[in-house]
This record gives C-alpha cells, sequence and structure tokens, in this order.
C-alpha cells in the first residue's frame, strides 16, 4: 500500500472534504485541529499578506507559523470549527491558499536575476508565469515545480517533477585567446583543459555556469546562447532521485510552452500511481524526449543532439 503524508498525492480523509483541501486546510495529528497552509508566489510575500498571516496566526493559530521547504507558510493548532472561518478571513485579506492532492503544486523559485548576482535568468518572473498556468491544475498526483535562475540551483530543479535552471552557453573565439589558462583552473566543473595552449570544453561536464565568461581577461569566451535547462522526473521523499535533462536549452519565452508539452506527455504516458519519474523511467529518457518532441528555438538546436543534454 502507498504511503501517503498529512497532504498526501490523493484526496485525504479528514471528513471535509476535497473542498477544504482547496483552501489549503490539512489534518493535524491531534483530531481535532487542523492546519491552514498558505502559499507564496515564486517565493515572495508582501508585508501586508506578512501583517495577516501574523494576525490570523495570533486568532486562530498559536502565535506562530511554520515555513514550509516550498517556500508556503503554515498556521497550526487551529480548531477544525474555525477553519472555515480563517479560510475566509484569509482570501479576503490576499492571501494564497497551499495546493494539496492530486495537482499542480506551488512553483518555487530563487530570487534569480532580478536581485542575486549569479542569477542568469529572471526566474521570479518566469516562476509566477508558470504560476498563472499550472497552479492547482488537476493532474492526477501531484506535480511539482521549480526555478532556478543559475547552476547553484538554489531552488532544487532536479529535485522536482519540473525543473528550470538558467544557464548559458560558452563558445571560444580563439584568435582573442593568449593561453593564460585563468579558465581551466577556475571552471568550478572542471570542464575545461588547456591542451597545446589552448582551452578545451568538455560539454558533458559544463553546465553552463559562464564562469569562463566572467573571467577571461581577453574575452575569448563569448555567450553563444542564454535561457534553461529543463529537468523532468526529479523528487524527493522515501524514493528520491534527480531529475533528468529533457530539454537541453530553452529560452525565457519558451519555457511556459515547454512545461506545457512535458506535462502533456507525461498524462499521456503515465499509469495509475506514477509520479513523473516513475513514468520517465518506465519508457526511457530517449523515448520520453522524442514525445516531447521540443526544437527550441534558443540557437536551433534539437532535443537528443549532443550538447549540454547528456549532463
Ligand atoms: S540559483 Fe543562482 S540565481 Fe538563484 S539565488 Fe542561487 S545563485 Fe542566485
Ligand atoms: S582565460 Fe581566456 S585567455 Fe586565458 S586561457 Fe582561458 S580563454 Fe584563453
Amino acid at each position: 500500500m502507498k504511503k501517503k503524508n498529512h497532504c498526501g498525492g490523493k484526496k485525504e480523509e479528514m471528513g471535509a472534504g476535497d473542498e477544504l483541501l482547496r483552501s489549503g486546510i490539512i489534518r493535524q495529528r491531534q483530531q481535532d485541529r487542523v492546519i491552514a497552509r498558505f502559499r507564496s508566489l515564486a517565493g515572495n510575500l508582501t508585508a501586508a499578506q506578512l501583517r495577516a498571516l501574523a494576525d490570523l496566526a495570533e486568532k486562530y493559530g498559536r502565535g506562530s507559523v511554520h515555513l514550509t521547504t516550498r517556500q508556503g507558510v503554515e498556521i497550526s493548532g487551529v480548531a477544525m470549527d474555525k477553519a472555515a472561518q480563517l479560510a475566509k478571513e484569509a482570501r479576503e485579506r490576499g492571501l494564497l491558499a497551499g495546493a494539496c492532492g492530486p495537482r499542480v503544486r506551488t512553483v518555487v523559485a530563487c530570487p534569480g536575476r532580478e536581485v542575486c548576482p549569479y542569477g542568469l535568468v529572471n526566474s521570479r518572473q518566469l516562476a509566477e508565469e508558470l504560476d498563472r498556468e499550472f497552479f492547482g491544475r488537476e493532474v492526477g498526483i501531484k506535480v511539482k515545480i521549480a526555478v532556478s535562475g543559475c547552476p547553484n540551483s538554489c531552488a532544487k530543479p532536479q529535485e522536482n517533477d519540473i525543473g528550470l535552471m538558467g544557464a548559458v552557453e560558452p563558445v571560444l573565439r580563439a584568435e582573442k585567446c593568449h593561453g593564460c589558462g585563468l579558465c581551466a583552473t577556475l571552471c568550478p566543473r572542471g570542464a575545461i583543459k588547456m591542451k597545446e595552449g589552448k582551452p578545451h570544453l568538455n560539454r558533458r561536464l559544463c553546465m553552463g555556469e559562464g564562469s569562463c565568461i566572467a573571467i577571461c581577461p581577453a574575452g575569448a569566451w563569448e555567450e553563444r546562447r542564454r535561457g534553461l535547462y529543463l529537468f523532468a522526473g526529479g523528487q524527493v521523499g522515501s524514493s528520491p532521485r534527480l531529475g533528468r535533462v529533457v530539454v537541453p536549452f530553452v529560452t525565457e519565452e519558451e519555457a511556459t510552452a515547454a512545461v506545457e508539452a512535458v506535462l502533456k506527455t507525461f498524462l499521456q504516458l503515465r499509469r495509475e500511481g506514477e509520479r513523473l519519474g516513475d513514468t520517465l523511467q518506465r519508457v526511457g529518457l530517449r523515448e520520453f524526449r522524442r514525445k516531447v518532441g521540443w526544437t527550441s528555438s534558443a540557437g536551433q538546436r534539437k532535443v537528443g543532439e549532443r550538447s549540454h543534454e547528456e549532463v
């Protein structure tokens, strides 16, 4: 029998039905108490939302909140018979109910290029767009999405059913290179080796941080293209696995459509009870990619062509 957590991947037996789950109300260990779960939008809460949370925690909860790993906030210790009133007040004060059940969950994100010095893409903006498009969509099983602005992966895209990670693809202008070796020394992945006085990039090892572009004193490394890797099939929990690169490079503008293509493929192929990673494993990466059939306009490179996709 499949294990379920307090939020489950399926409808819960709380007695109040799916309507309460949709309001972010989930059961608590203590029979007469429930937890009210709220979500942020791409990891951000406004000052007004924070004030509302503080007020509701004092009025209905225990005067404190719990921060979830998916950038949400929970008020626990709420009396069961007060849950509906809390949910109503929360809605009126602009709080977003957290997701539970067999649907697309909160899209989490790092701050990205907007403020982070390492950011390569605007992960916050993209996560908000994905949230608008996919949050709460009924898909028969939980689907988690995350967006990171660069390969540091602060939002852990590889641990989500669908994850996006900002990256750049470097290209060498060999005529500019004077062979100092700095790029090879400082590449965090060891993807560059010096051979006969010139740097050689192993694209299988390169994760697209762009450090070579940033540090080359001669400007010999240039940006060929910028976009996002799309991972699929990641999950944590009792059977953790990292997502695989299903689409090597999409532009920020294409990302939502690419996620839609992956989700659609999953729903076409999935068998009862499977998370995306289960389906991907059963079908095989190559076949899954073929079914997704995504061709990025970013550099006109196709899925399956040798590049970063073998990461
Ligand atoms: S993943 Fe990159 S862009 Fe996002 S917060 Fe971390 S370092 Fe910054
Ligand atoms: S840092 Fe620039 S100049 Fe130095 S080896 Fe690398 S590409 Fe050539």
